[in-house]
């Protein structure tokens, strides 16, 4: 799970996204090799893990990230959206 301490707790925010292309980013899962749609932190819904990634990056292949057990999927989801700029 990501973490923050107490003196760095006021950068992150909780928000509720309205706009139906920010909805989706946060809702949405991503399969390997897929184009990262946001920066920030994505944890795998299959084991748990957390990657930082940056937008029009692609997500990890293959190789790069497995299960023990081949059926769990491996599916990225964004849990921290980071603010970039550029
Ligand atoms: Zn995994």
């Amino acid at each position: 799970m990501a973490e923050v301490i107490a003196n760095t707790a006021h950068y992150v925010r909780k928000i509720a996204p309205t706009i139906l292309d920010e909805v989706e980013k946060w809702q949405y899962v991503y399969g390997i090799g897929a184009a990262v749609p946001a920066s920030g932190i994505y944890r795998c819904t299959g084991c748990g893990d957390e990657i930082t990634s940056n937008k029009g990056d692609k997500f990890p292949p293959q190789n790069r990230h497995q299960h023990a057990n081949s059926s769990v999927p491996v599916q990225w989801q964004l849990i921290v959206k980071t603010q970039t700029k550029g």
